[in-house]
C-alpha cells in the first residue's frame, strides 16, 4: 500500500470522472490521499473531498501564487477548517519566485503568516518552494519549522539543502519529475537522502511521470513514482511502499 502526499483532486480537471480517478487508485494500491489546499476556496473543497471520501485527507492554505488574495477572513476560515478531524496540516505554503504571480513581500509576509497559524493551530505544514530556496530556508528557521515539522513538497533542491531541511524536522517529498530523464541532479537527492526522510506524492493533474507525460497525473500514477524510487535506491518496492507510509503517517498524524 503506498499513500500519496500531495494531490489536487478539487482541480476542475477531475470534476467529470473522480470516481473513476478514485477507483483507479485503489485499484494501484493508494491507501490515502493527501488532498491539498491552494486557495480558501481549494481549501473548503479539500476539506470537502475528506469528508465526503473515507481514504482522502485534506489539508488546508494559500499557495504563493495567491498571496496577494489572504485578509484576516482567510485566517479565521482556515482556523474553522482546523477544526475538522480529517484536515492534517497547512499547506501548500511558501515563495514562487518563478511566475512571481504575487510580489515577493506579500508573498513573504503570508508564508509567514501561515507558519504563525500552523504554531497556533500545532499543525505540520506543506511547503512549496520554486526557485526562491534561499529565502524560503531563512523564514522557515526564523519561524522555527523544526517544532511544526510537515513537508518539503516536489524537493528540488541539492544534497545539501536536503540535508538542511532534515535538520528543520522537513521529510522530502519526490514526485513524477524523478522518472524526466533532465532530472539527473533530483535523482542524486533521492539516492543521498535515506529512506526514513522520504515520501511520494503526484501533485497531480501537473507533473505527470514517465510513460504518461503530456496527459493529465492522477493517483494511481504514484506507483511508477514508487517504483523509480526503489530502482534509484536499489531496494524493492515494498521496502520503499513500507517505509514512505510509515513516514507519511508519521508526519500527517495517521495512526
Ligand atoms: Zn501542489
Amino acid at each position: 500500500m503506498l499513500i500519496e502526499t500531495h494531490a489536487h483532486l478539487d482541480s476542475h480537471k477531475f470534476k467529470r470522472d473522480l470516481d473513476q480517478v478514485l477507483q483507479r487508485a485503489k485499484e494501484a494500491g493508494i491507501e490515502y490521499i493527501f488532498n491539498i489546499g491552494a486557495g480558501e476556496r481549494s481549501s473548503q473543497e479539500s476539506a470537502a473531498l475528506a469528508k465526503q471520501y473515507s481514504q482522502i485527507y485534506a489539508t488546508i492554505g494559500v499557495h504563493p501564487h495567491d498571496a496577494n488574495e489572504v485578509t484576516g477572513d482567510t485566517l479565521r476560515l482556515f482556523r474553522e477548517l482546523a477544526k475538522e478531524e480529517k484536515v492534517r496540516a497547512i499547506g501548500e505554503i511558501g515563495l514562487d519566485y518563478h511566475y512571481d504571480f504575487s510580489p515577493r513581500d506579500v508573498q513573504q509576509r503570508v508564508f509567514r503568516a501561515q507558519l504563525r497559524l500552523a504554531h497556533e493551530l500545532k499543525m505540520p505544514v506543506v511547503i512549496h518552494s520554486r526557485e526562491a530556496d534561499k529565502d524560503t530556508m531563512e523564514i522557515l528557521r526564523q519561524e522555527e519549522v523544526d517544532k511544526l515539522g510537515g513537508i518539503m513538497h516536489c524537493f528540488a533542491g541539492d544534497v545539501k539543502m536536503a540535508e538542511e531541511c532534515l535538520r528543520l524536522n522537513l521529510k522530502l517529498a519526490f514526485g513524477g519529475v524523478i522518472t524526466f530523464d533532465n532530472a539527473r541532479s533530483t535523482r542524486e537527492v533521492v539516492k543521498a537522502i535515506p529512506l526514513e526522510h522520504l515520501l511520494l506524492e503526484t501533485d497531480c493533474p501537473y507533473l505527470t511521470p514517465v510513460p504518461h507525460r503530456g496527459k493529465r497525473n492522477e493517483p494511481a500514477y504514484l506507483r511508477l513514482v514508487a517504483e523509480k524510487m526503489a530502482e534509484i535506491k536499489g531496494v524493492e518496492l515494498a521496502e520503499v511502499a513500507r517505509v514512505t507510509t510509515k513516514n507519511a503517517k508519521a508526519v500527517y498524524g495517521i495512526k
